[in-house]
């Protein structure tokens, strides 16, 4: 079967476009096996623009993402009939060093606003160390091994995607259509190939270099999220710690581990038409 667009890879990106592209009533094909090391499960799930503030349209990007994440976890856990946690109460970034603080408070930005090491023991004792943090209200996380496991289960029941557990070593554009070869020697042909192997994309041959990368987290260190004691891991969604300061459990994530360099890559190749 022809596919008209073929997807390759198995992350976020890959499944979170192929549902998409098949909404829109074109026929895929998602071609890709998991590798170990995928971004997708090792993110921290942190929905934070605020942090390592980008500028221009990068930064504008970044928000609309974060915005858009309640109705886009809410409708895929309904469609899914799996739970996308999201958290929506705040991004804490800690000041762990008296130059760590004045720097965050130089770069405050609303309605980000800055609690004194006073404020922040009070608030969260479990900080109390900290010489101060940044209270990023807008910002939050989501869970990502949920949200790749709402989406699998989308992509396995839609009618208009059909998968390929197989690597994909070759991309051909041309004028007359796209193919992607994979490591099985199958040779999937499609009018549009969706490039979405993460980290591996460049591996592929005739994928070329990205057209555009994100290098995000450069401050993960300084990150901290917050859960609610009543909500379960994750769910909690409502309010900033500001406000609901007590029965908040807090505690630092460990996505800093390799997080300094998490690239964001999609290429998307077609026939030039
Ligand atoms: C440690 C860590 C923490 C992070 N924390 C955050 C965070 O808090 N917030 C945030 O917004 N972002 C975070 N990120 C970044 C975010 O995780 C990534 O931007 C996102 O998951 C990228 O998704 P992806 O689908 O492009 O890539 P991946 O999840 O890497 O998926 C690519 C897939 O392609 C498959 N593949 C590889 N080669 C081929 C091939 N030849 N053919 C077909 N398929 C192939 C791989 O098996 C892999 O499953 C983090 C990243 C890391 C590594």
């Amino acid at each position: 079967m022809v596919a008209d667009v073929t997807v390759v890879g198995t992350g976020i990106i890959a499944l979170t476009a192929a549902i998409e592209i098949a909404d829109r009533g074109r026929s895929v094909r998602l071609v890709g096996t998991t590798h170990s090391g995928n971004a997708s499960s090792a993110a921290g799930g942190m929905l934070a623009p605020s942090v390592g503030r980008e500028s221009g349209s990068a930064y504008d990007f970044a928000v609309a993402s974060r915005d858009r994440y309640p109705a886009f976890a809410a409708a895929l856990s309904e469609r899914s009939g799996r739970p996308v946690p999201i958290n929506t109460a705040g991004i804490l970034e800690v000041a762990l060093t008296e130059t760590e603080a004045a720097e965050l408070k130089d770069s405050i930005e609303r309605p980000s606003r800055w609690l004194s090491a006073e404020e922040l023991a009070r608030e969260e004792p479990g900080f109390a160390p900290a010489f101060g943090a940044v209270m990023h209200p807008l910002d939050g996380s989501v869970e990502p091994l949920p949200l790749l496991d709402a989406l699998r289960a989308v992509v396995a029941s839609h009618d208009g995607i059909t998968t390929a557990r197989e690597d994909c070593c070759e991309l051909n554009a041309s004028e007359l259509g796209c193919s992607v070869l994979t490591g099985m020697e199958n040779r999937f042909a499609s009018d549009y190939v969706v490039l979405a192997a993460g980290v591996w994309t460049p591996l592929i041959v005739g994928a070329g270099k990205a057209a555009h990368q994100v290098v995000g987290d450069r401050r993960a260190d300084r990150i901290a999220h917050l859960e609610h004691d009543d909500g379960g891991a994750g769910a909690g969604a409502g309010g900033g710690l500001g406000a609901h300061g007590r029965g908040h459990r807090c505690h630092r994530r460990a996505e800093h581990e390799g997080a300094a360099r998490s690239i964001q890559r999609a290429n998307t190749a077609g026939p030039h038409r």
